[in-house]
C-alpha cells in the first residue's frame, strides 16, 4: 500500500465519528485538502465538497462516500452512569456488556454497557454505560465501539469505522493521483453526514442540487462481503444494493474502465456484484435522478458485528483498497461516455444481425 494512502487512513480513522458528529472528520479533511490546494468547501447541511477541474474533461464525475459510523451519542451523566443513544444499525444481541469509548471533552473515557432499551415510539435505542471511572459526560458527547481506530498487516484493515470512513480516504487517495498526473477531468467529491440513520446528508444535498444535474455520481462504500466477493477478491463493481440496482449504462462504463485496468495492470482486481447487505446512498442519488452507480469494498465483520456474536473491529482488504483507489483514478480519466459504450455494444449486436439473421 502506498505511504501516502496509508497516511490518509491514518489521519481519517483516527478520529472519532457517528451520525450527526462527523466534526472531527471533516477537520481532518480541511486540513489535508488545505495542504494541497484542493478546492474545500461545505454545503448547506455541512457535507463536504471538494472540487478539482483541469482542461477539458469529457465527463463530470461525483465520487461519494459518508463520514459517519454507527455510534453512539450521550444524552445524560449520572455519576458513573451515563445515558447514550445509538445511531445506527446494530443487532440488539451485541448491545449487552460490550465496551463503549466516550469522546469526552477531557478525553477518552471507557466504560460497558449495563442496559439496552428500544422504546416503541423511540427514534432510536438507548443504552446506559458504567463508566470505569467516574469523568464528565456532558450531554452531545460522541462515543464509539472500545476498539482500535487502525491497524494494518499485509492482508488486513481493521478499524472499528471501516464503513465508510475507509471510503472517504479512498475518494481522497483517488483525489491525490489525479490532481498528480494532470489529466484533464472534473472531479467532485462529496463526503456525506449522517447516512448511518437514513441517509440525511446525501438526501439534502440532493434536495439542494448541491452536484450538477448531469454529474456520474458514483457512490463508493465497504459492503458486507459476500461469497462472489470476498475480502482480497478486489474493487466490487457495485451492480444495486438490497433496495434497487442502478443506472444500467454507468454502471457497465465502470465495469468496462474495470475490464481495461484489468488488462494492463496485474496487480488489479475487480469483481461485478450486487452486494445486498445493505442500502446505500446510490439509491437515494437514483431516486432523486441522478445517473448514479457504487464502487465497494468488501467488508468483514459489518458494523462491528462479529460472527462469534461480539463487537469485532471491521475489516477491508489492503490490496482491495489499492484496487479501488485506482478504479476511481481510471474513472476520472476516462475518456467514453456512457452512451458512446452502449452505442458501440449495440453496433456489435447490430453486426451479428447482419451476418446471422438470415438465419432466423
Ligand atoms: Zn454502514
Amino acid at each position: 500500500m502506498k505511504d501516502s494512502h496509508v497516511e490518509i487512513l491514518q489521519a481519517l480513522l483516527g478520529q472519532p465519528t457517528a451520525p450527526f458528529h462527523e466534526q472531527a472528520v471533516v477537520d481532518q479533511v480541511r486540513q489535508w485538502s488545505a495542504g494541497r490546494g484542493i478546492d474545500f468547501s461545505q454545503d448547506r447541511a455541512g457535507n463536504v465538497v471538494l472540487r478539482h477541474r483541469v482542461g477539458q474533461p469529457v465527463m463530470r464525475w461525483a465520487f461519494e462516500a459518508h463520514l459517519d459510523h454507527p455510534g453512539f451519542q450521550a444524552v445524560s451523566a449520572d455519576g458513573s452512569l451515563v445515558r447514550a443513544d445509538f445511531l445506527g444499525t446494530v443487532g440488539e444481541s451485541y448491545f449487552p456488556g460490550s465496551r463503549v469509548r466516550l469522546f469526552a471533552p477531557a478525553g477518552p473515557v471507557a466504560g460497558r454497557i449495563v442496559g439496552y432499551c428500544r422504546a416503541d415510539r423511540a427514534e432510536w435505542p438507548v443504552c446506559e454505560v458504567e463508566l470505569d471511572s467516574p469523568a464528565q459526560v456532558p450531554a452531545g458527547t460522541i462515543g464509539m465501539w472500545d476498539l482500535p481506530d487502525f491497524e494494518l498487516t499485509a492482508d488486513r484493515l481493521t478499524s472499528r469505522a471501516c464503513d465508510d470512513v475507509v471510503g472517504c480516504a479512498a475518494a481522497l487517495a483517488a483525489l491525490e493521483e489525479i490532481v498528480a498526473c494532470g489529466q484533464d477531468a472534473d472531479v467532485t467529491v462529496l463526503l456525506a453526514r449522517a447516512e448511518e440513520v437514513g441517509g440525511m446528508g446525501v438526501i439534502a444535498a440532493a434536495e439542494d442540487g448541491v452536484l450538477p444535474g448531469d454529474s456520474l455520481v458514483v457512490g463508493i462504500e465497504t459492503s458486507k462481503a459476500q461469497p462472489r466477493a470476498a475480502l482480497g477478491d478486489g474493487v466490487v463493481v457495485r451492480v444495486g444494493d438490497r433496495v434497487r440496482t442502478f443506472d444500467a449504462s454507468l454502471t457497465a462504463a465502470v465495469a468496462a474502465v474495470a475490464d481495461e485496468l484489468a488488462r494492463r495492470d496485474g496487480d488489479f482486481r475487480a469483481v461485478r456484484q450486487l452486494m445486498p447487505g445493505g442500502s446505500c446512498e446510490s439509491t437515494i442519488w437514483c431516486l432523486w435522478g441522478y445517473r448514479a452507480t457504487g464502487v465497494c469494498l468488501p467488508l468483514g465483520n459489518y458494523h462491528n458485528q462479529g460472527d462469534d456474536g461480539r463487537i469485532r473491529s471491521e475489516q477491508v482488504h489492503p490490496g482491495d483498497f489499492e484496487c479501488l483507489v485506482k478504479l476511481l483514478a481510471a474513472l476520472a480519466g476516462s475518456t467514453v461516455t456512457p452512451e458512446q459504450r452502449d452505442r458501440q455494444a449495440k453496433a456489435r449486436y447490430e453486426d451479428l444481425m447482419r451476418r446471422r439473421g438470415k438465419f432466423l
